[in-house]
């Protein structure tokens, strides 16, 4: 009997019948596993708002959500996802490099809990939108440190930067407080980087973070209603990663936290979270069309590729490295040969896994990617060649759940005009 990859008893030809390929299969169980084996263990005080950038779709919010996650987004289109996701606005932050007027306006008008400012201008552009509202905006400034972290895969502090306002800067800015009196100066918020697999250093930057808190507090004489630590937290994809242990992370980090709270009794807590929550949950399950051999290597050719998930042509890597993948249909065969697993798109780009270790492949098989639940479509060129999004599924208490549907040619087609050689100016466009 042929071993199938099954999400919570559905077999994945099952979901491949029933939706189509290529398709995102996303396992709730996985995803609230995932949630409780770190909130369980992490310090009460310690809030985890899940960051949408990750994986933006609202049933992944909400579902989320309805395990205890918070949000924070950087965009109007996922402020309102959380929001339609049943997020109270006071369990929303907004942060991001360059937030539009309306963007801000959207964040004073919703009244979400405190909107990230990442320079001195946008600050004073935020104290002048709630002047024209008559309210008071609640304010936290993002910190681009001094110290930068180590072993991170991404690091996004600690070098110039288009992130935060530098430390030595803010630390100079004892007027602040003043400047701005119709903003509302009420936190502290540090990102050091994403991809982050030691927990060593996850304890590290969260201790220096909070104590830089501690200072600018002192400096600017602001209140400190909340700290950001940011979080950065990875998952393994590669050969020779391991994953964090929830366990050892949170022995080092909630004495660090019991410590801050001890002097800092009201002040919220916050740490943010994307692909930590939901990699580990997501598959992506591609068709092959055809086989074929080239010069002695063999090709599968899959109707999904690169435009829905060009994270698996390895990050930040010089050296290809894949992620995890498998014959769906056949988990059970030995992976006797090494086949290039490519899609549909006409450039030697949509590699998506090179020479991987797989038992014969046949047409008709079903590839999956595993760990594949953040950082897919979205951070991914979909519309090239004009295949847009792929259907998603959300398998949860053994029901599923069509949570995205697939783009059809009419959904990409219907934002073009044709134009017309005998029309005026065309006066009737958006902005
Ligand atoms: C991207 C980003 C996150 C989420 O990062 P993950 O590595 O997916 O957890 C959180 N905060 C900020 C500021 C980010 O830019």
């Amino acid at each position: 009997m042929t071993v199938e990859f099954q999400v919570q008893g559905v077999r994945v030809s099952e979901l491949a019948r029933r939706y189509g390929t290529p398709l995102f299969v996303y396992d709730g169980t996985a995803l609230r596993d995932r949630f409780h084996g770190l909130r369980d263990r992490l310090h009460p005080a310690m809030e985890i708002f899940y960051s949408l950038k990750a994986n933006p779709n609202i049933s992944i919010c909400a579902l989320l959500h309805s395990f205890g996650a918070r949000a924070e987004v950087s965009s109007l289109v996922e402020l309102t996802t959380a929001l339609r996701a049943g997020v109270p606005p006071q369990q929303v932050i907004f942060l991001g490099p360059g937030k539009s007027r309306q963007e801000l306006a959207a964040c004073l008008d919703t009244g979400i809990y405190a909107v990230v400012c990442e320079s001195i201008p946008e600050v004073a552009l935020v104290d002048e939108l709630a002047r024209e509202r008559g309210v008071k905006a609640p304010v936290a400034l993002r910190v681009n440190p001094r110290f930068a972290v180590k072993r991170s895969g991404l690091a996004m502090g600690g070098r110039p930067r288009q992130f935060g306002i530098d430390e030595e800067e803010l630390f100079g800015q004892t007027d602040l407080v003043k400047r701005f009196p119709d903003v509302d100066l009420m936190g502290v918020q540090v990102y050091m980087g994403t991809r982050i697999l030691h927990e060593a250093v996850i304890v590290e930057n969260t201790t220096r973070i909070l104590d830089l808190a501690e200072r600018l507090s002192d400096a600017l004489n602001l209140e400190l209603r909340m700290v950001d630590v940011g979080g950065g937290l990875g998952v393994s994809y590669f050969d020779g990663e391991s994953d964090l242990d929830a366990q050892v992370l949170t022995d080092g980090l909630n004495p660090v936290i019991e410590d801050f709270t001890a002097r800092h009794p009201g002040t919220r807590l916050i740490m943010e979270l994307g692909r930590y929550l939901t990699a580990e949950a997501g598959t992506y399950v591609m068709g092959v069309r055809y086989t074929k051999t080239s010069m002695g290597e063999r090709f599968a050719v899959a109707d999904g590729g690169t435009h829905h998930h060009m994270a698996a042509v390895g990050i930040g890597s010089f050296v290809k490295r894949n992620f995890p993948m498998a014959v769906l249909n056949r988990l059970d065969e030995p992976a006797t040969e090494e086949w290039n697993v490519t899609g549909p798109l006409c450039t030697p780009g949509d590699t998506i896994g090179k020479k991987v270790p797989l038992p014969p492949v046949r047409p008709g098989d079903l590839i999956g990617v595993h760990r594949s639940g953040a950082y897919g479509p979205t951070a991914s060129p979909g519309l090239f060649l004009s295949h847009g999004y792929p259907a998603e599924v959300l398998v949860h208490e053994g029901r599923c759940h069509l949570v995205r549907e697939r783009d059809r040619p009419d959904d990409l087609l219907k934002r073009q005009r044709l134009y017309d050689p005998t029309a005026q100016d065309n006066t009737t466009h958006e902005r």
